[in-house]
Formats: C-alpha cells, sequence, structure tokens
C-alpha cells in the first residue's frame, strides 16, 4: 500500500519504460517560479523548445506541443486529418498499437488491424506481438486497396509493451511500392530521445511523441510533427476537433505563444532537456541506450529467460521485455521485488498480461543503477524460487566493463560547461 508519509530510505528504482526517471537537472529547472503565458519571456522560451524539439524529431516542418499525455496526441493525430467513417491501416505490434486503435473505433473510423496470425511455440505468445511492423503485409494490402479508400497507415516505432522496434523507412518504401497516396502516421511516444528517428527523411506525415520516456521530462506534455501533406489533409478532414486543432496551435506558434495556457514548467523542463540531449548529441543518446539494452539484454539472456522481442533485429534500446516460465505470474514477481527492493519493473499489458515484465533502460540512468536494476530483478527470480541458468548481473557487469562507453566527457558535461571549456 502506498504510503505517503514515509519513504523507504535511499533512492527509488523506477525501471518502467516511462516514466523515467528524471535527472535532477530538469527537476531543479522546472521549480522556477511560473511566468506569464502572454509575457515576453514566454515568447523567447516557445520559439526556442519549439525550435529544439524539431531538432530532436529531425524535421524543418511545424511540431505541436499539447499540454496533454501521449493519448492526447493520438487523437490530435487522428482528428485533424480524418473524416467520419474514414478507413486507416494499423498493425498491431502490441497493446499500444491496441490501444491506438480502440480510439480510432471510439472517434468512428473505421480502422482494419493487420497482424502476424497465431502464437510462438517457444512461449504461447502471440506471433505478431514479438515482432517489428512487417512492411510487405502493409504493402500488400495497399496494392488491394484498388479504390484508395485507406487514408492513414498508422504504425508504432517503439512499442513499449513488448520490447519490439518497427523500421519505419521501410514502412515508408512500402506505401510508395504501392503507389498509394495515404499519410503515414506513427507513434515514437518511447522511442523519441532514445531511439533513432528522422521524420523528414522517412516521410513521415504525423509523428507522435511524449514528454515521460526519452525526453526523461515528467509526463504531461506531448507532440505532433507534421507533414506539409498533413497540414493539406487537415484542410479536408472533418472530425470535430478544437482543443486539438493544429491551424491555431501552428499559427500562435510563430511567435512562440499558445492559444491557451500551455504547462509553463513542463516547458522550463522540456529547455533544459533540449540542451542536455542536444548537447550529447542525438547519435550519442542513441549510442548509450543501445549499448545499456545490450547489457541488460546480456543478463537476460544468462538467466536463461526469453526476451520478449523474438527478431534481435528490432530489440528495443529503450527496454526488454522478459518472459517468465509457464505457470509463473510475473505480476507476482514484480511485487515482490517492488516490496523487498523499492524497484517498479514494467507490467505485462493486455495479452502478456501475467507473462512478461518489462525493464526499462532510459532517462537518468548509468551503468551502475541498471546493475542494481539487474541485481534486484535477480534476487527476486531466486526468492520467487525460478530457477536461473546463471548470473545476469555478472553478465550485465562483463558487458559494460567490455564495452566502453562513447564520448563520456560530453555525455556528462553540461553545454554551458562545455561553451565555458571552449
Ligand atoms: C506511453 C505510451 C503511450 C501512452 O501515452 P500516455 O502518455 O500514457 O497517454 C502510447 N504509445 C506508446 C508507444 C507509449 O509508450
Amino acid at each position: 500500500m502506498l504510503q505517503l508519509d514515509h519513504h523507504p530510505s535511499g533512492r527509488h528504482f523506477l525501471q518502467i519504460p516511462g516514466p523515467s526517471p528524471v535527472p535532477d537537472r530538469i527537476l531543479r529547472a522546472m521549480s522556477l517560479p511560473t511566468i506569464d503565458h502572454r509575457g515576453p519571456e514566454f515568447g523567447a522560451l516557445g520559439l526556442k523548445v519549439l525550435a529544439g524539439i524539431r531538432e530532436v524529431f529531425k524535421t524543418r516542418h511545424p511540431v505541436a506541443i499539447y499540454p496533454a499525455s501521449g493519448t492526447g496526441a493520438w487523437e490530435a493525430a487522428l482528428a485533424n486529418t480524418m473524416s467520419p467513417g474514414d478507413h486507416l491501416l494499423m498493425y498491431e505490434t502490441g497493446q499500444f498499437a491496441t490501444l491506438w486503435q480502440k480510439m480510432a473505433l471510439r472517434l468512428g473510423l473505421q480502422p482494419e488491424f493487420l497482424a502476424l496470425p497465431g502464437t510462438d511455440a517457444e512461449t504461447g505468445l502471440p506471433i505478431s506481438w514479438r515482432r517489428g511492423v512487417q512492411p510487405e503485409l502493409i504493402e500488400a494490402r495497399l496494392r488491394a486497396d484498388s479504390g484508395r479508400t485507406i487514408k492513414a497507415v498508422c504504425v508504432v516505432h517503439n512499442e513499449t509493451s513488448t520490447g519490439v522496434t518497427s523500421d519505419i523507412a521501410a514502412v515508408r518504401r512500402a506505401i510508395d511500392a504501392a503507389g498509394h497516396p495515404a499519410l503515414l502516421m506513427v507513434d515514437t511516444i518511447s522511442g523519441l530521445a532514445s531511439a533513432d528517428y528522422r521524420h523528414d527523411e522517412w516521410g513521415v506525415d504525423v509523428t507522435i511523441s511524449g514528454s515521460q520516456k526519452g525526453l526523461m521530462l515528467p509526463p504531461g506534455i506531448s507532440f505532433n510533427a507534421l507533414s506539409p501533406r498533413a497540414l493539406e489533409a487537415m484542410k479536408r478532414a472533418t472530425l470535430p476537433r478544437s482543443f486539438w486543432a493544429w491551424d491555431e496551435i501552428v499559427e500562435m506558434n510563430k511567435s512562440g505563444y499558445w492559444p491557451y495556457t500551455p504547462n509553463t514548467n513542463l516547458l522550463y523542463g522540456l529547455s533544459e532537456s533540449l540542451d542536455m540531449l542536444l548537447g550529447e548529441g542525438l547519435d550519442n543518446v542513441f549510442a548509450r541506450h543501445q549499448r545499456w539494452a545490450a547489457g541488460v539484454r546480456a543478463a537476460v539472456q544468462a538467466w536463461g529467460l526469453p526476451i520478449q522481442c523474438a527478431d534481435p533485429a528490432v530489440y528495443s534500446p529503450v527496454l526488454t521485455g522478459v518472459v517468465t516460465p509457464a505457470g509463473v505470474d510475473a505480476d507476482a514477481l514484480r511485487r515482490l521485488i517492488h516490496e523487498r527492493f523499492d524497484l517498479s519493473l514494467g507490467t505485462g499489458l493486455g495479452k502478456l498480461k501475467g507473462r512478461m515484465f518489462r525493464m526499462g533502460h532510459l532517462g537518468d540512468s548509468n551503468d551502475l543503477t541498471l546493475i542494481a536494476m539487474v541485481a534486484g530483478v535477480e534476487m527476486g527470480l531466486k526468492l520467487a524460487g525460478i530457477g536461473i541458468a546463471g548470473s545476469g548481473v555478472q553478465a550485465a557487469m562483463d558487458h559494460f566493463a567490455a564495452h566502453a562507453a562513447q564520448d563520456r566527457s560530453a555525455a556528462h558535461a553540461s553545454p554551458r560547461a562545455l561553451q565555458q571549456a571552449a
């Protein structure tokens, strides 16, 4: 039970794949006094974060920022581009893809949900929840759509319920190979600023993201990165929208303001997060997450437990899903680990409930905090009487010791410190 008057000693290990641990530097930036959102200082802040977030999405086009969770930005993407009854082609990679598909139904759209059929022999889990989007299925379906009724293809870049990524450039190529005019919409709520992502280069029309994962912020702001085609589609789309409407936001953002009160203190945090991420360099940020992920996977492999992602080409750099042996309730294991070691792990969602848990390796982490996470899980597995083949802690230590972090100085110095040094 949650006891707000009691805190265990030491740090809490928040190892769910979002919200991720927030760096102290960001928490401090967010504690500054709230300012007038129509005043002159605010405009400068607005322009700064809007320019910086475009660099993170790798786009020259507008990015709308909402005071809302990621789910709001999903709705914004659909409400701005679709009309009642429109057909969508969505792809079942896991629970987040499923929730987005349910939202499309609620909004009066007609989503078709593609998936690889069947269950997997190793785990009995749905095959489609262990692999990424199969672009050839999308291409075949679009080729068959001779009436061109499908208005958008919607995929999740980093499926947070499974720890599987999808090749977005390949999805774009599939749409182009079919010569189909559908928009491409991508949820990278948990991929942005942890996994390589290129809105313009990959020809994405709407990218959806959120604050509480790779951007290392608390929950509460979310994003739509737009393409010129998405802005054109908005003019013809007739689903009702007001709070989410891009036109007013994009217009007012030109001067750094919003049509309504934005989330001022979270924007202070975003400004700090952008300084950290762009100061480190996005390629270094991506390499750092890949290295962490490989260390955590080495631990899971040493335990002899299956990794939820069955295709090594698309392992997530953000989180690793671990399948528990048949008959072991993964949520009971998670509860035990939380009670004993103050370590929070991600639960198995939807079709994976009770069958797996998720280890996050994003946000304010380093080799030693991740080894602590691995140690907490390993002790939990032993306490729960789950047989393991070998020591994951040893495997993670060996991995991190054998693979030096790249560009350590840049990763730990603030841009201001770098400027002073220059
Ligand atoms: C976290 C997440 C969401 C939901 O975002 P909320 O902020 O909880 O509304 C959607 N999609 C993915 C891939 C996510 O990781």
